[in-house]
């Protein structure tokens, strides 16, 4: 190791920064987020530090450094542009024993600032050693999308309860198995939800029945898996799903998504086809609350966002009736991902200020739409399940009213590398459809935007 890292309380210490530019500035923020009291010793101040001046957040000596400026300062920090001035403070410095950063300077430091995820009171700090601050930096910014952002206030939790805690368990090892229950369970999750009342009640029921642990109970989370691309998952989903001990997901939840579960979660098939339901909805709201019961932690996977044409709402009423604790977790809905990926923006100033989106699913063989409404000057139209009614739709249109030039855009499978666009007019998509190959899911859109399609697309797959 050629550090030792180490977290200084600065909590109403004086510290030098010499130097009043952008780099010293930013040392300036970091410290002075940290409690410090900062003395910036610079010539000249740029417009940012001059306006902490302004505030009274810094005292500033106007000159060029003095070893006098050293005083009793606790941490010094060199970041003006000058080689010169940066040798000669780090020299002083080191002379007095002083802690010193010089910004870019490894050689001249005697401690170096890490990349800082902040989750206070949890704060992670990553080190190059000085070697590539580049890499540093990466480092962290995979680290930041691992820390859930409210894991500061779980802390905060912990903190809270920790000599309740204490006084229950009388070994060291059972405090230590029972925060990482805890910490890794649905009261960490509820927290992360911002259900921090619902967390503490847990929690001290927990503590109450400490042979009657919460992450015993068992719980749902309905979670949107997204369109198809597994970069397009939440980072809540991606946790949960490396908690799962049973995924149970349908048709449009893909391979490359499941495979970011635990290998040895189980893994439960109930497919939904149209018209050919593997599982009807009342069973697979069953098999949630069985699982539950069983104390699982079950993760229902939806494509797109739950409570988009997802059923979402019946399985959590269930759950809801039956007791079971659940959450659930937006995705990404394929209206949003095709849009995005074939460049037909759903809204826009010249062409649609509102959009809506439609069930095309047919029941008894025709579309039970308020077709008047969807026909809306200036308003995008957006078919969900619309693939196999395609040409009821393009004639309901047409007979209600709609231009039979009006363009009409099919997605299939957006977001994936098979993604498919094809663009027509209400007219003409019926037999485009009929001489192609276009299966499901597919996505209908419906409006001017669709001619966007041509100047703005982006992602093509398929001629790559
Ligand atoms: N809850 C989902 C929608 C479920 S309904 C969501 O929010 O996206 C299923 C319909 O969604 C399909 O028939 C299809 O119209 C559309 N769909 C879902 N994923 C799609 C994709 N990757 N590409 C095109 N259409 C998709």
């Amino acid at each position: 190791m050629d550090f030792l890292p180490v977290f200084f309380d600065v909590k109403g210490q004086p510290c030098l920064v010499v130097g009043g530019g952008a780099v010293a500035g930013r040392k300036i923020r970091l410290l002075l987020e940290a409690g410090a009291c900062v003395h910036v010793v610079a010539p000249q101040l740029a417009d940012a530090v001059a306006k902490l001046l302004r505030n009274g957040e810094i005292t500033h000596r106007a000159g060029v450094f003095d070893a006098r400026d050293f005083g009793d300062h606790m941490l010094v920090f060199a970041a003006t542009d000058d080689e010169s001035t940066n040798a000669l403070v780090s020299r002083e410095a080191k002379a007095r024993r002083l802690p010193i950063n010089v910004v870019d300077a490894p050689a001249l430091c005697s401690f170096v600032m890490p990349s800082i995820i902040d989750r206070s009171p949890v704060v992670v700090a990553v080190s190059s050693g000085g070697a590539s601050p580049v890499l540093a930096r990466l480092l962290r910014a995979r680290l930041e999308t691992l820390i859930p952002a409210s894991y500061g206030r779980l802390a905060g939790l912990v903190r809270e309860f920790r000599k309740t805690v204490q006084k229950k368990f009388a070994t060291t090892d059972e405090r230590r198995r029972f925060w990482e229950r805890v910490l890794q369970g649905p009261i960490a999750e509820m927290m992360f939800a911002g259900q921090e009342r619902a967390a503490r009640t847990a929690l001290e029921q927990t503590i109450a029945s400490s042979t009657h642990t919460a992450s015993a109970q068992g719980e749902v989370y309905l979670v949107g898996a997204g369109p198809g691309d597994p970069d397009l998952l939440t980072f809540r989903a991606l946790r949960l799903l490396q908690q799962a001990d049973v995924l149970v997901y349908d048709r449009l939840v893909s391979k490359q998504i499941l495979d970011l579960a635990r290998k040895d979660a189980e893994r439960i098939y109930v497919g939904k086809q149209a018209a050919d339901h593997v599982l009807p909805q009342e069973q697979i709201n069953e098999l949630l609350v069985r699982l539950a019961k069983e104390k699982k932690c079950v993760v229902r996977l939806k494509g797109g966002d739950p409570f988009v044409f997802g059923r979402g709402g019946e399985e959590i009423e269930t759950l809801m009736q039956e007791g079971v604790t659940f959450q659930v977790v937006p995705g990404i809905t394929a209206a949003s991902g095709c849009a995005a990926y074939s460049g037909i923006p759903l809204t826009h100033r010249d062409f649609a200020q509102s959009v809506v989106f439609a069930t095309g699913h047919l029941k008894d063989n025709s579309i039970d739409l308020n077709w008047r409404a969807l026909i809306q000057p200036h308003q995008t139209i957006v078919f969900y399940m619309g693939l196999t009614g395609l040409k009821v739709i393009c004639r309901e249109l047409i007979k209600h009213g709609m231009s039979p030039q009006t363009p009409m855009g099919l997605i299939e499978r957006g977001t994936t590398l098979d993604q498919k666009v094809y663009v027509g007019t209400l007219e003409t998509m019926p037999g485009i459809y009929d001489n192609s190959n276009i299966k499901a899911p597919t996505l209908i859109i419906v409006g001017a935007v669709v001619n966007l399609h041509e100047k703005l697309k982006w992602f093509e797959p398929q001629q790559g």
